[in-house]
């Protein structure tokens, strides 16, 4: 074998595990696997988990901040003019330079799979054109998935379906939307139809933003979830943000839980970014605006949460770290029983993976050596710590370190300790 990691804790829980890692894949999952390898890691009791995975980002306009001013109401309206101002300035070199900046943050963190979004409504496509370079120079370490996203609104803006079309030749992966910026809810309805219409004909995935809104009454997750059941478009189709769900009425929502289910419509929630944007028309009581995320998992519906936002005109914190992006989503959600705490970690990881349709994702035999090692005795601390990751691995290559939290007081008789663990563990 070419690597071993012993006495390794899983998500599931099992511990005590062996990962042996044969040419870029797992080779076998097992309790002391008798088997020797040009390189062992001794896990030490730790978490070993598949990669985090970023379900919904903005790469052309992530670490743009302050540029060319901030963002000063924070709402996502202000965060939209304030893009369409920087947009003409854009040049290809620095889209590329930015996104690689991210992209080593992102690896740094384990973070190896992005779905990023692209704004389609620049004519020149500079942001589509630099976010296919970087998808190519990045796929050795790292998977980035595409979305045609019209900012502007698909019918608002009059070249941006006829750019999506030209986006998706140019080998963009899914079809985006943003129903609730069009001008009315009959446009909003529309621009959902002939983009699902479009995906079907094309046999793509289809990713809109969809009701990020505070409005009770924007109800275009209804209308996402009638047109994948009409085009059979089950699996394929993913909601995001769904915020107007946490302002709508219970009734309404009891009807339209079903139904999304029933569509198979994955939902992607992205806490860091609603818990900002939202309520920001609220005085007091402020609602808190994400969508019903634990109501969403108990109806079956595969549940993400994005990073959305890095250093952008819309958000002025991040580092690419999902821990922080499955922390803020716990405490919005009140997820906080043991099991709504795995959820959480699993909303960064096999849920969105789940999204993209990766291949190959996972910890079975067969999957990619694609794995990261926490300092951390289980998910829920994993969460708690924002735990270092002490090993990142990619196709069975080490790709980032990072060494444990430890206080060096230097005191007589006081040994360098920082052992945050509350169960504890044998070292
Ligand atoms: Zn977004």
């Amino acid at each position: 074998m070419e690597f071993v990691i012993r006495n390794a804790t899983l998500p599931d829980g099992r511990t005590g595990i062996d990962i042996a890692v044969q040419e870029g894949r797992i080779a076998a999952v097992a309790p002391r696997l008798a088997v020797t390898a040009a390189r062992e890691i001794d896990a030490e009791g730790d978490l070993v988990a598949p990669p985090f995975v970023d379900a919904h980002f903005h790469m052309d306009a992530t670490l743009s901040y302050g540029l060319p001013r901030v963002n000063a109401s924070g709402t996502l309206l202000e965060g939209i003019a304030l893009w369409g101002e920087l947009k003409p300035a854009l040049t290809q070199e620095a889209l590329v330079e930015r996104a690689m900046r991210y992209c080593d943050w992102a690896v740094a963190r384990g973070l190896l799979a992005i779905r990023t979004h692209v704004d389609v409504c620049d004519d020149r496509l500079l942001a589509v054109e630099a976010l296919l370079e970087v998808k190519r120079r990045v796929a050795p370490y790292l998977d980035m998935q595409l979305v045609a996203f019209p900012q502007d609104g698909l019918l608002r803006s009059p070249t941006a379906l006829a750019n999506l079309k030209r986006a998706i030749g140019m080998g963009v992966d899914v079809v985006g939307g943003i129903p609730h910026f069009e001008r009315t809810m009959a446009d909003g309805a529309e621009s959902v139809r002939v983009l699902c219409e479009f995906a079907a004909a094309q046999g793509l995935m289809v990713d809109m933003h969809c009701d990020e809104s505070d409005d009770p009454l924007s109800r275009h997750i209804e209308t996402l979830a009638f047109e994948t059941n009409r085009l059979g478009l089950h699996g394929r189709v993913a909601g995001s943000h769904l915020t107007s769900m946490h302002s709508m009425d219970n009734y309404y929502v009891s009807k339209l839980l079903p139904l999304i289910a029933e569509s198979g419509v994955a939902a992607i929630a992205n806490p860091l970014i609603n818990i900002t944007l939202q309520g920001r028309h609220d005085t007091y009581p402020k609602r808190r605006g994400m969508t019903r995320v634990p109501e969403l998992m108990a109806a079956g519906v595969t549940v993400a949460f994005g990073h959305d936002c890095v250093m952008d005109p819309w958000y002025g914190m991040g580092s690419g770290d999902m821990l922080e992006v499955a922390h803020m989503g716990l405490h919005v959600a009140q997820m906080t029983s043991q099991q709504a705490m795995r959820a959480c970690f699993a909303a960064v990881t096999e849920n969105p993976a789940r999204i993209l349709g990766l291949e190959g994702y996972g910890l079975e035999p067969g999957c990619h050596a694609d794995l990261v090692l926490l300092d951390a005795a289980d998910p829920v601390e994993a969460i708690r710590l924002r735990a270092a990751r002490r090993m990142v691995m990619r196709r069975g290559r080490i790709v980032a370190e990072s060494p444990r939290a430890v206080a060096r007081l230097d005191l007589p008789g006081r040994p360098a300790s920082a052992d945050f663990r509350q169960l504890g563990k044998a070292r």
